[in-house]
């Protein structure tokens, strides 16, 4: 059987982890300074509940309250990971600004999408709980997941969970 096709962006305020997290997964590395500025794709084929897949992860340069959502990243997407750092409350609240924007975008109907705590190693610098990070997954009734990038914890889970979460909505594409 030919791989399953599947799209994912990866948006977040700056420095969430964005990068970190897709080079964690995809070349099994800790990259301590990754121009912040460069909007990548990586592939990797991963094997999940006896299917495979090619997946194609868009690397975007991250988004503030003031960016217009890119119309390239309404279309052609099969999920979104949607990172905040867990020591940053400003991050948590450009998520969920973010996840406004798209589904005005997208179009009304469900959105796989995976909400991500990242830099959970920095613990003495939490300012966003677990329960605050999974309160408002099911408010959008989205999957969560805790990482860290850089001990390389969840990061495969992660990337699961969207897997997951496209395969639930039968992997098509949201209609506008
Ligand atoms: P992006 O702008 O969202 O792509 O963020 P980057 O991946 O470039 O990471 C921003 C900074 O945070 C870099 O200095 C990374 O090394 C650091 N970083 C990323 N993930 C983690 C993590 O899980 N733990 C810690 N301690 N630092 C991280
Ligand atoms: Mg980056």
């Amino acid at each position: 059987m030919p791989s399953k096709q599947r799209k994912i962006a990866m948006m977040g305020y700056r420095s969430v982890g964005k990068s970190s997290l897709i080079i964690q997964f995809v070349e099994g590395q800790f990259v301590d300074s990754y121009d912040p500025t460069i909007e990548n794709t990586f592939t990797k084929f991963i094997r999940l509940n006896s299917t495979e897949y090619e997946v194609k992860l868009v690397d975007t340069a991250g988004q503030d309250e003031y960016s217009i959502f890119p119309l390239q990243y309404s279309m052609d997407f099969h999920g979104y990971v949607l990172v905040y750092s867990i020591t940053s409350s400003k991050s948590f609240q450009i998520v969920q600004i973010i996840y406004d924007k798209l589904l005005d975008m997208v179009g009304k109907i469900h959105v796989p999408i995976v909400l991500v705590g990242n830099k959970t190693d920095l613990h003495l610098e939490r300012k966003i709980s677990t329960e605050e990070g999974k309160r408002l997954a099911e408010k959008w009734k989205a999957a969560f997941v805790e990482t860290s990038a850089k001990r390389n914890e969840s990061v495969t889970d992660m990337f699961h969970a969207i897997l997951s979460e496209i395969e639930r909505s039968d992997g098509h594409i949201p209609d506008k």
